[in-house]
């Protein structure tokens, strides 16, 4: 029989990828969405259009981490040998105006979903898609599976509640819970709010004669920044394992900010000098630093490993942007 899974954030840039996998796999993909008055779900479109798969091997559910009883009918209804926690206020930048709602979903919303799995006597798979975040500003380079948590937006805190009671909720009930400690992941379904996205679309967007300039942050600032679709290979992974365990999924390089910009911007053709400017308005009010992660334990262990190198990444995101203003979207 195929197995069937449930993703929270099917609709995000991770859930898409995942239920892609999943679906090539065989397996019957159930996804949680929010009932908003936007029904955004581009990055699914492709799949709910397809008469051969929605409703056949991928259903929706509404549900919100909010509402515990609407969730737990969901995974009634669903029945999943594995769940995939990815849902969540995700951008760090915003976590700094609206910390209790970023607490709420991605820290409560997890001890929500982790206090359901206690009560199904099968033992469903959970993996929760913690975060590099939960280091902030570490002693360690590159950090592991056992730095020490430390940190410095109110993102991070939620992620490192989260993970830590996936932890707890692990060790004394017995649960087959697992941490993947993602570092930043990126593709041309990034939200047009993160960096990598923004620079990209920014230099197509020049090169069209759309825009005269981007205006960014701190283009000092490192991240180590892979493709979403390995870091959701890894996922499935961690579940598929013998014992539950947490992994670092990380790229183990760091690339600056500038870095994004000349890539993307030679990609386009253009001369990034002419074209950016500085605005404080994209600063953080405190800065994550030299997030960079060792994998190790993901390859020895999951014989997982990045495909994409951060160069291809780029060139690939801005090509994408490029074509997608070329029509007209
Ligand atoms: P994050 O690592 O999850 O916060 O991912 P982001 O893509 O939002 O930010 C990555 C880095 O880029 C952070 O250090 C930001 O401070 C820096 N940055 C510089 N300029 C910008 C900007 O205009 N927008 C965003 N989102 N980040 C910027």
């Amino acid at each position: 029989m195929a197995k069937r899974a449930l993703i929270t954030g099917i609709t995000g840039q991770d859930g898409s990828f995942l239920a892609e996998l999943l679906l090539a796999k065989d397996y019957e993909v159930h996804g949680v969405v929010r009932r908003t008055s936007t029904l955004e779900r581009t990055r699914i479109d492709h799949l709910t259009s397809n008469p051969e798969i929605y409703n056949k091997s991928l259903f929706l559910h509404y549900a919100e981490l909010s509402e515990p009883i609407a969730l737990r009918r969901v995974i009634d209804k669903s029945a999943p040998d594995e769940v995939y926690h990815l849902a969540g206020q995700s951008h760090v930048g915003i976590s700094f105006e609206i910390p209790e709602t970023t607490l709420d979903m991605t820290a409560t919303g997890t001890l929500r979903l982790l206090e359901m799995m206690r009560d199904y006597s099968t033992q469903i798979r959970f993996f929760h898609a913690s975060s590099s975040e939960i280091f902030g500003r570490p002693d360690h380079f590159p950090q592991n599976e056992t730095c020490p948590f430390k940190p410095v937006n109110p993102y991070g805190c939620a992620k490192a509640y989260a993970t830590l009671m996936t932890d707890v909720y692990r060790e004394t009930y017995g649960l087959f819970a697992c941490n993947g400690i993602l570092y930043n992941h990126e593709s041309q379904r990034r939200g047009e709010n993160f960096v990598t996205r923004k620079i990209c679309r920014g230099a197509a967007q020049i090169k069209a004669g759309l825009k005269d300039y981007l205006t960014l942050g701190d283009v000092t600032s490192l991240r180590d920044w892979g493709h979403a679709e390995d870091y959701v290979q890894g996922m499935w992974l961690a579940l598929q394992q013998d014992a539950p365990e947490n992994y670092v999924f990380a790229t183990g390089e760091l690339h600056s900010v500038d870095e994004v910009v000349q890539t993307a911007f030679i990609a386009a053709g253009l001369d990034p000098k002419k074209f950016i400017r500085q605005d404080p308005r994209f600063m953080r009010p405190s800065e994550s630093t030299r997030l960079v992660g060792d994998a190790s334990k993901a390859k020895n262990k999951l014989g997982w490993a990045p495909k994409w190198t951060f160069t291809e990444m780029i060139e690939s995101m801005t090509r994408h942007e490029i074509k997608l203003i070329s029509q007209g979207k």
